[in-house]
C-alpha cells in the first residue's frame, strides 16, 4: 500500500470512530428544557454572543425579551437592528456605568426598578428567550439580592431560555446555570489605542 492510501484509510477509520462517539452522545442528549446560560469573563464576545442567540431564536419564529442593565451607549447596532424586528421587546433598564452616575442610592434604585420589569418577563410564557445583558454588575455591586434573583429565575416558565451576560458572574449563579462560558481576554485592540469600531464593538 502506498503511503497516501494508508494515510487516507487511517483518517477514514479515525473519523468513523469519532462519528460513533458523537452519534452516541447525540442519542444520550434527549432531554429538552428552558436553559439558563451565563456568558462571563473579561474577553470580548459576551453581549454579541447573546444577541447572536436572539437572532437565532427570532429566525425560528420565537419571541425574545431583552433587558439591558448597564447601558454604556445608546447607539448600538444591535439595538437599532433588533428594535425593527416584530418579535422582540427591548428594555433599557440601566443608566450608565457607575463611574458615570457616581450615585449609589440611585444606581440601586434603578436596578431594583429594572428587576421588576424583568419579573414580568419571567412570568410571561410567550417569551421564549430572555437576555439579561450586563446583569452581573448589579449583582456584583449588591444592588440586587442574588437569592431573590435566583428564586425568580427558578420559577420562570419551564421552556423559557435565559441568557445572562457580564464580567465576574457570581459563583452561585454559575452553579445554577446549565451552560457557562468564560470569555478569556487574550488581547483586545482597545489596549493598543484603537477606538471602539462601528459594527464590531457596538
Ligand atoms: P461585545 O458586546 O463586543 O460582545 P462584551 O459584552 O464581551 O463585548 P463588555 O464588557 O460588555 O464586553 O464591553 C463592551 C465593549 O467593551 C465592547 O465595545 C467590547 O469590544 C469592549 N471590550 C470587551 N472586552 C474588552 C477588553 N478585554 N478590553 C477592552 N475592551 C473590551
Ligand atoms: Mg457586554
Amino acid at each position: 500500500m502506498d503511503p497516501e492510501t494508508g494515510q487516507s484509510q487511517r483518517y477514514q477509520s479515525r473519523m468513523q470512530r469519532q462519528k460513533a462517539i458523537v452519534d452516541a452522545a447525540i442519542v444520550r442528549a434527549n432531554k429538552s428544557k428552558g436553559l439558563l446560560l451565563v456568558l462571563t469573563g473579561n474577553g470580548k464576545g459576551k453581549s454579541s454572543s447573546a444577541f447572536g442567540m436572539a437572532a437565532r431564536a427570532l429566525g425560528h419564529g420565537m419571541r425574545v425579551g431583552v433587558a439591558q442593565f448597564i447601558k454604556g451607549r445608546s447607539d448600538t447596532g444591535e439595538e437599532a437592528f433588533f428594535r425593527q424586528q416584530k418579535n422582540i421587546v427591548w428594555h433599557v433598564l440601566g443608566e450608565g456605568f457607575t463611574w458615570d452616575t457616581q450615585d449609589l442610592a440611585r444606581d440601586r434604585e434603578t436596578a431594583r426598578r429594572g428587576w421588576v420589569v424583568v419579573q414580568t418577563m419571567l412570568c410571561d410564557t410567550s417569551i421564549d428567550l430572555l437576555i439579561l445583558d450586563e446583569l452581573t454588575y448589579p449583582l456584583k455591586f449588591g444592588w440586587l439580592e442574588i437569592n431573590e434573583i435566583l428564586a425568580d429565575l427558578q420559577n420562570r416558565p419551564a421552556m423559557q431560555h435565559v441568557v445572562i451576560t457580564g464580567r465576574a458572574a457570581p459563583d452561585v449563579l454559575c452553579q445554577a446555570a446549565d451552560t457557562v462560558t468564560e470569555m478569556r481576554d487574550v488581547k483586545h485592540a482597545f489596549q493598543t489605542g484603537i477606538q471602539a469600531q462601528t459594527g464590531i464593538d457596538y
